[in-house]
Formats: C-alpha cells, structure tokens, sequence
C-alpha cells in the first residue's frame, strides 16, 4: 500500500480541488479522504505530497518510441523511462516503425515489449493503410483485437479523400478514433519550416498554414460523411482550428491536439540549428495566439507531445537535410505551466484536463480518481525551479530546443499501477 499525504488533489470528473490523502492498494485506488481521515494506511508506504499538486496520471497521446526498426534513436525502455521523468503514466506510439505497425503481429511485439521493458503504459497506434502508403487499408480490426487504440498514417497524411473515406467508415463501425497528420503533401513538397517573412530571412523553403488546413477541411468533410471520430494531430494553424470548432459546432465528432512547442515557440524562433525543425513546421505569431485561445474555451482537447526522438548522427546536420521531429516528454508540464499557467491563461484545472481526461476522452477511455480506479497518477509541483539538461534525458536522443531551459514547476513523481516510476 501507498499513502500519497497531504497533496493538493485535482480531479476534472469530479472537479475535486482540495487537500486530500490517497491510499493506493496494490494496483487500484482504495480511497481518497481529507487528510488524516484514511484509518486502514496502517503499515502503508507514505508518499509527502505537502505543496504538490495530485492528479490521474498524464497521458500523451502522440509519441514515437522508434522500436522496431530505429533502436539507435529510441526504444520502448529508453521512451517510457523519459515519460515517466516528464509525468506520463501512458502515452500512445505512433505506427511509423520499421515495420510500420500496420499488422496485429507489429502490434502483439509493442505490447508484448511494454509489458516486459515499459516504465509507463504503452497503447500503440495501428497503421490506417498498409505500410501507411495510402494504398489499401491496413488490417485494422485484427490490430484493435491485439490492443490498438486508434488509427494513423502519421509521418504523413491519409494519403486521398477515397482512402479517407474508406478508413473512416471503417473504423466507425469498430468506434475506433482516426488520427491524421493533416498535411496536403503538394502544398508541403519540399519545405522545411513555415512559409514567411522568418523563411525569407533564413533563405528556406517554406510551406504556408494552407499545408494543414487544406487536409484538415478534407478530412471534416469525410467526418460529417462518415460519422467517424476524427482526431487531427499536433495542430498549429489557425485556419485548422477554425474548421475544428465549426465541425464541433456542427455537432461532428471531430477533435485536435497541440503540442508545447506550437503554444511556446513560432517560426521566428527559428535558427539554422535543426532542433527547431519539426512537422508542422513552427507556425506564425497569430497561431501561436489561436492555439491559445483553443487551449483557453476547450476547442483543443488534448497538449500532446510529438516526442521524436532521432539520434545526433541523423539529426545534427544541415537544417535542410535533417529529419522533423523533438524530443518532448521531459519538457511538457513546465512548458504548460510556464505558457499556460503562469501567465493565467487557462485555470490550472483546465491544464490537467488537457493531460488526462481530455486525451482520454479522444481515446475512449476514462481517467478520474476515484476507489477502485487504476493507480495510475501525476504529481507535480507549482514553483520548484528546475533546469531542464537533455544530456540527462534517459532518452537516447538529444533533439530538443529547450535544452538548459530553466523552468517553474514540473514533474515530481509518476505512479503507474500503484509503483512510483519516477521521482524527481
Ligand atoms: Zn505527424
């Protein structure tokens, strides 16, 4: 047993906001109580959690774990150990391995190797299309039987309308979430960071926010065709967040994620250092102000990362030649509270939900605390300061633009199934 003392609970089912002890019993929660009140902790282990905050475990729903096939960048033990140091109890790995997880043999291995190697939960991502080439649709079912939770072709986009369509009837009969990487890949041909004045001065090639909303109209369209959940990824234009609040609106089940770097950075941060190199691309400074404002009135459902991790031999080179992508676990929660917090934009409440019961929800699952609950929780502080060192990170890349970032508050413990996965 597991006494957590003392902590400030935050739950968003219940909208409990109060100081609160929770007893863990094995793998569940037993029981939440004011503090002193919990008369069965006799013999349990105590957890101090006096000025932390205490919530249902993160989930990050965009991840890439790399393994199989790129175990030089990142494995399902490498990954989830970064996870657990940035507060993540789950997190959901996208299908662009080698192989691409587009069959239920792909997807047994990731479960089979979470279960052995994991520090978090891990629910894989399955392949919409075979070898997500936009062809022929993957075997969708068969992975959901295996233990998928949604389905994407991210790395790219749905590859056509048709294609969409197909996949998104599809998966409403199995009530299975897809998630696109909106992207039209002839507007996008050849770019490397936003199209604007930045790319101009740095003499890149750039792609305009037409890139992601283009994809993103198609694919609103195909939802209110289909009745399909719709989830568009590591959204960043605002012309993309207009077409998700008017499908909302229309009562469409379509829904989006941002990721820290889109609410923190835009395209004048970047350099010719390849860590600021990510698709989508860093965006203008109205996005950046819509996301916000997305963020605030419930528009975005979910912060996910993105965390892609590429080893320096790939990713430290030319900024036109390297790959998209960064690392993002270990910097999520202070990059939230710094934007987002701090600056009073959103409730504190509302960032938790961001982190847990709004992903959930995206994925069909539910997250509360509450007796009889997984003991999967987050707890956090609100003003340690803390210095965020990549060459720290357990992950086995470096790519991350917040490298010697000094932050207020972030992850202070993560507990998975009732153990302590990781304490700072
Ligand atoms: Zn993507």
């Amino acid at each position: 047993m597991l006494l957590i003392k003392n902590g400030r609970v935050l739950d968003p089912t219940s909208k409990t906001d109060a100081v609160r002890d929770v007893l863990l019993d094995g793998e569940t929660i037993s029981e939440i109580a004011a503090p002193g009140k919990i008369s069965r902790a006799n013999g349990a282990e105590v957890f101090d959690a006096a000025g932390l905050v205490v919530t249902p475990g993160f989930i990050d729903m965009h991840v890439h774990l790399r393994e199989p096939g790129q175990e030089n960048s990142e494995t399902i033990e490498t990954g989830t150990k970064a996870a657990a140091r940035g507060g993540f109890t789950a997190v959901c790995c996208m299908p662009n391995t080698r192989p691409v997880n587009d069959n239920a043999s792909i997807t047994r291995f990731i479960v089979d190797r979470a279960r052995v190697h994991g520090h978090v939960r891990v629910w894989p991502i399955g392949a919409a299309s075979i070898g997500s080439k936009g062809e022929d649709i993957a075997e969708i079912a068969a992975m959901r039987d295996a233990g998928i939770v949604a389905v994407s072709d991210d790395g790219k986009p749905i590859a056509t309308a048709k294609l969409a369509r197909q996949i998104m009837d599809y998966c409403r009969s199995l009530d299975l979430p897809v998630i696109e990487h909106a992207e039209d890949v002839s507007l996008a041909a050849g770019a490397v960071m936003r199209e604007g004045i930045a790319s101009t001065r740095l003499g890149l090639s750039g792609m305009p926010a037409a890139a992601e909303s283009v994809c993103v109209a198609r694919d609103v369209q195909i939802a209110e065709l289909t009745g399909a959940r719709l989830h568009i990824a590591h959204l960043s234009a605002k012309a993309s967040l207009e077409q998700v609040r008017f499908a909302k609106k229309q009562g469409l089940r379509v829904t989006c994620e941002v990721t820290p770097h889109h609410f923190t950075l835009i395209d004048e941060d970047v350099t010719y250092d390849s860590r600021f190199k990510m698709n989508p691309p860093l965006a203008a400074r109205e996005d950046r102000e819509a996301l916000l404002a997305g963020l605030a009135d419930g528009t975005v459902d979910a912060i996910a990362t993105d965390h892609a991790p590429h080893e320096p031999a790939i990713k430290d080179v030319e900024f036109d030649k390297a790959p998209f992508g960064i690392l993002g676990f270990e910097t999520a929660v202070g990059l939230a509270l710094e934007q987002l917090v701090h600056t009073n934009r959103i409730p504190l409440m509302r960032m938790v939900e961001l982190f847990t019961t709004g992903p959930a929800r995206v994925l069909g699952k539910e997250r509360k605390l509450a007796a009889g609950e997984p003991a999967d929780l987050t707890i956090f502080s609100l003003d340690r300061p803390w210095t965020f060192r990549v060459k720290e990170s357990p992950s086995k890349s470096r790519n991350s633009p917040f490298d010697g970032r000094t932050f207020k508050g972030g992850p202070a413990a993560t507990i998975v199934s009732g153990k302590i996965v990781h304490r700072a």
